[in-house]
């Protein structure tokens, strides 16, 4: 196992444990299959470059990037977590998927590749790493000037507590016990201020609604509420 800075061995040894079990719809990670298309089109609708090369950070098995690669993205797809970028790798090929997988750190494609992707993408991770606005830092770096990058994560609220931990934890079983901590989850304003530090101009904002009775989310355009995406843009 590589050892980085910037990722908490605890996290990414969660992740090694459940690496068999990501593209399983109805296992642990079923949410993550629940929100996919929803959250697919709320970054290829704003995607106007043809075939564009999106990184995708903290891919896991590869949920995201192969639905973006399917959607014709030429598609990078990094994580630390070694047994999961070999089982996104095995899934791709299954599929006949073309999709680069690499066990990587952004902070590190950031110097090898920088200026190199149309989109980054970076989902449900952030809440995950000791130091997130290195992160967002190395993402703004991959990018073209006239890049696009998306984030998604959960508010630091106490109604996103009840929600996220109390609720999707504990009570519906949305997601294994232990995935989310409290204090590491992030407010919208402390993204936006992260990327305009990394020199991204914030573009929009939606939340992701569960709906316990119906077992559905749904895509509120404008809302930072528990589970959220934004999307920025690289101007200069
Ligand atoms: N983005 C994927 C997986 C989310 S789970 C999806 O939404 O479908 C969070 C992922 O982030 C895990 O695969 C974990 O191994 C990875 N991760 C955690 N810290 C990381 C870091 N510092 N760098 C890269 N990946 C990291």
């Amino acid at each position: 196992m590589k050892t980085y800075e910037n990722a908490d061995h605890n996290e990414i040894d969660k992740f090694d444990r459940v690496s068999q079990v990501w593209w399983d719809p109805k296992g642990e990670m079923g949410t993550l299959h629940t929100i996919n298309p929803l959250r697919t089109n709320f970054i290829m609708e704003k995607i106007t470059v043809q075939a564009p090369k999106i990184l995708d950070v903290g891919c896991g098995g590869g949920i995201l990037s192969e639905a973006l690669a399917k959607a014709g993205a030429q598609v990078t797809g990094i994580d630390l977590s070694e047994a999961s970028i070999l089982a996104a790798r095995h899934h791709a090929e299954q599929q006949g998927l073309q999709v680069e997988y690499l066990y990587e750190s952004v902070e590190k494609i950031a110097e090898e590749r920088p200026g190199s992707y149309d989109v980054v993408t970076c989902m449900e991770m952030l809440e995950h790493v000791p130091d997130p606005p290195r992160i967002v830092a190395a993402c703004a770096k991959v990018l073209k000037s006239g890049g696009q990058a998306f984030f998604s994560t959960i508010n630091r609220t106490p109604k996103a507590f009840l929600f996220a931990i109390v609720g999707g934890e504990y009570i519906l079983r949305l997601l294994p016990r232990g995935t989310h901590t409290y204090s590491k989850l992030i407010r919208p304003s402390e993204l936006k201020h992260w990327n305009k530090d990394a020199g991204l101009d914030f573009v929009r904002i939606a939340s992701l609604m569960y709906n316990p009775f119906m077992r559905t989310f749904t895509v509120a355009a404008g809302k930072e509420d528990v589970n959220y995406m934004a999307h920025f843009s690289k101007n200069h």
